[in-house]
Formats: structure tokens, C-alpha cells, sequence
């Protein structure tokens, strides 16, 4: 979808270090972290939101988790004592920022609960 960042950040039309990626999905570091592993997981398929998300998106968003449980296992995180968070946000009041779904994993640091 023109106009829009992680479209752009997708397309390659941005410049940004891929962290991975695949036909479906692209992974790279959020530009301001709020943990010492942030990770910002997308679809290539310009989604909305998390409220965009049709049925026929089902698979994709599966594919989306299993790729950031390998991605983490990759990284050492798939255990009690490390583990991660995985984050959505959705409109204003929600903290969403960019109008392109996407999972904010979280890793690095004792989180806290509940967010701000
Ligand atoms: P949201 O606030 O929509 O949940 O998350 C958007 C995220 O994208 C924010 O954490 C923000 O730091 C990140 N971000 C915004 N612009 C860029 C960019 O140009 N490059 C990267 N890598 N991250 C970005
Ligand atoms: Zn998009």
C-alpha cells in the first residue's frame, strides 16, 4: 500500500537490516527500543490492524507465531527464566503508531505487568 512504512520497510524500498524474512514475513529492529531485544514482526501483506485481520489470514498469522517462537528459540529465550512478550496494539488508545499490523517481541529484561 503506498504511504505506508512498514509497506515501504517490506518492498525494501526503505533501507532497514533484516533480521529475517521469508514470502510472508520480515522481521527487523524496532528504531527505538524499549528492551535490549525488540523485534517488530510483519506480514508483507499490508494488513491494517489487528482488526483487519480477515479468515483467510489465518494461516499467515499462524505462520507469523511459529516464526517468532523459532526466531526466540534461536535466540535462547524459549525458557522459564528468559522468555519474552509479544505485543500488538490496536488504535489511538491501544499505542498504535503505524497503520501496518505488526508484533512487538520483547526480550532482555524483566517486564513488567500490566504495561503502562
Ligand atoms: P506501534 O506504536 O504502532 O505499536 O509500533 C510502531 C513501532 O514502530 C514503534 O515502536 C516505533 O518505534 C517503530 N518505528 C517507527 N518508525 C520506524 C522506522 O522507520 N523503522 C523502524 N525500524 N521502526 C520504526
Ligand atoms: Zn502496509
Amino acid at each position: 500500500m503506498e504511504d505506508c512504512l512498514f509497506c515501504k520497510i517490506a518492498n525494501k524500498e526503505i533501507a532497514t537490516e533484516i533480521i529475517f524474512e521469508d514470502d510472508k514475513v520480515m522481521i527487523f529492529n524496532d528504531i527505538s527500543p524499549q528492551a535490549p531485544v525488540h523485534l517488530l514482526v510483519i506480514p508483507k501483506k499490508h494488513i491494517a490492524s489487528l482488526d483487519a485481520i480477515e479468515t483467510e489470514d489465518s494461516l499467515l498469522i499462524g505462520h507469523i507465531f511459529q516464526v517468532i517462537k523459532e526466531q526466540m528459540r534461536l535466540r535462547g529465550f524459549n525458557n522459564i527464566k528468559e522468555g519474552y512478550r509479544v505485543v500488538t496494539n490496536l488504535g489511538e488508545n491501544g499505542g498504535q503508531t503505524v497503520g501496518h499490523v505488526h508484533f512487538h517481541v520483547l526480550a532482555g529484561r524483566n517486564l513488567q505487568w500490566p504495561p503502562g
